[in-house]
């Protein structure tokens, strides 16, 4: 019986909740083409008196996106006129805010709901126990810690032999209201071990991914406050709560592109990993970063392959020249797919720089691959609501970058097979990511 109560209080739960109301806040669209735009962009703040919230850019339009609260739209319109800055407001897209939470209490989650519905925390679990059950020799589950409120962070470990293979590690959704990020996370745990033809390469290269890093902030962003970014930590004595965790990591932490403000979208925390959820993702990855070889943080939006360093501008690893060619690897990988354009760019050399972020420390401890993909879609209206028929496509491309990346670490690292044979998706890739070894020229970027 109470078990029954519990269930019903929950679905109920899910029928009545609102989502924090955002009616007549506004999208601001700014062209940075023009030098001097980009510097009153860059300078934001102190033109404006706060930094509005940074949703992105389209690389393509060279555009910026602002989320403008009601309060402070007559503010920045009479700034952007004043300043002769030329700009576009459009209401924000009310599909955003529609509560879509459908749920089949019976049902066990399948890829079909992978490819076409948003998750809850709990049913995404779910899908990584019956993955687990189903493959028990390929996937083995492991827990890195527990968020602010006490939810796992749960890392799937595929072909983990216990050998000393190089990994390569994946992880999504640390900015809660990226929701794309975790299906794509999923959908690839299901492909590559539900499909023989990448045998092969799990023979070669272990896959580590976790495919929520941020389960309380998701799980808000779900629930109650649709651009909800960071994660729930709660402090004393102050009205604002959560921390950017993408601001939180130990290196270069709380230099430039972050706040120190409680309330802001890009607080980067008290101290260095004083989020739960950066000091399990930390701890994970030091215990075995000699063999790490490739890391991915996935995000949305922008269609971007960013490559390190993001904390400053105009300053890059002694090896960019191999991230950029195996970025643009990973490009023409997605792009094959379905003709999507990603952009492959320095993290810190657009519109701002960002320390504390998880690629640039996951390049600092020595991981020679390290980048942040920023997902579909480009464009602002839909934002960080891809409409979930679109969830499928964005999963199949971010697979074939994830394996071109899985490729070149096999064939740099890998240890050597002599009896085993490349199957045809591999093979497809590796010839791809042969005909992508030319030099690549340096993007336009930006900080996430
Ligand atoms: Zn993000």
């Amino acid at each position: 019986m109470l078990f029954r109560l519990l269930v019903l209080s929950i679905v109920i739960g899910e029928v009545l909740g609102e989502y924090k109301n955002y009616d007549g806040f506004k999208i601001l669209e700014v062209n940075f083409e023009n030098p001097r735009v980009k510097k009153y962009v860059q300078e934001f703040d102190k033109n404006l008196g706060f930094m509005p919230d940074f949703l992105g850019e389209n690389w393509k339009k060279k555009q910026a996106h602002y989320f403008i609260n009601k309060d402070s739209v007559e503010k920045v319109k009479t700034n952007l006129v004043a300043n002769n800055i030329t700009y576009q407001m459009r209401d924000v897209n009310p599909q955003i805010f529609k509560v879509r939470r459908r749920r089949d209490l019976n049902g066990a989650i399948t890829i079909n709901d992978i490819n076409n519905r948003y998750l809850s925390y709990d049913e995404q679990m779910q899908f990584l126990n019956s993955i687990s059950q189903q493959y028990p020799n390929d996937v083995k589950l492991q827990k890195l810690g527990n968020s602010f409120e006490g939810r796992s962070i749960t890392a799937v470990r595929i072909g983990d032999d216990g050998s000393n293979k190089p990994i390569v590690w994946i992880d999504a959704g640390i900015h809660a209201r990226e929701w794309i990020s975790y299906n794509v996370a999923l959908y690839l745990i299901y492909t590559i071990v539900s499909q023989p033809a990448y045998r092969d390469l799990l023979n070669s290269v272990q896959l580590v991914v976790v495919p929520n890093t941020n389960p309380d902030g998701y799980e808000f962003s779900r629930t109650v406050d649709r651009m909800w970014r960071k994660t729930r930590s709660r402090f004393t004595n102050s009205r604002c709560g959560g921390a950017d965790a993408n601001r939180n990591y130990p290196f270069f932490w709380g230099t430039q592109g972050v706040s120190h403000s409680q309330c802001s979208e890009v607080y980067c925390g008290a101290r260095p990993q004083s989020e739960p959820e950066v000091l399990a993702l930390t701890n994970a990855i030091q215990r075995e970063e000699t063999r790490i070889k490739g890391y991915i943080a996935l995000h949305s939006y922008g269609q971007e392959i960013l490559y390190p360093w993001g904390h400053t501008q105009r300053t890059y690893p002694s090896d960019v020249e191999d991230l950029i060619k195996v970025g643009r690897a990973m490009a023409s990988a997605i792009q094959a797919v379905n003709n999507t354009e990603y952009n492959v760019v320095n993290s810190g050399d657009g519109l701002y720089p960002a320390a504390g972020a998880s690629d640039d420390w996951a390049k600092s401890r020595g991981i020679k691959y390290s980048y942040t993909i920023e997902l579909s879609p480009i464009d602002d209206y839909i934002g960080f609501s891809l409409p979930e028929d679109r969830i499928n496509q964005v999963c199949r491309e971010a697979f074939q970058a994830i394996q071109v990346l899985m490729i070149e670490v096999k064939s740099k690292f890998g240890i050597k097979h002599s009896t085993s044979s490349v199957s045809s998706p591999s093979a497809q890739s590796s010839l791809l990511l042969k005909r992508m070894r030319t030099t690549a020229n340096r993007g336009f970027g930006r900080g996430k």
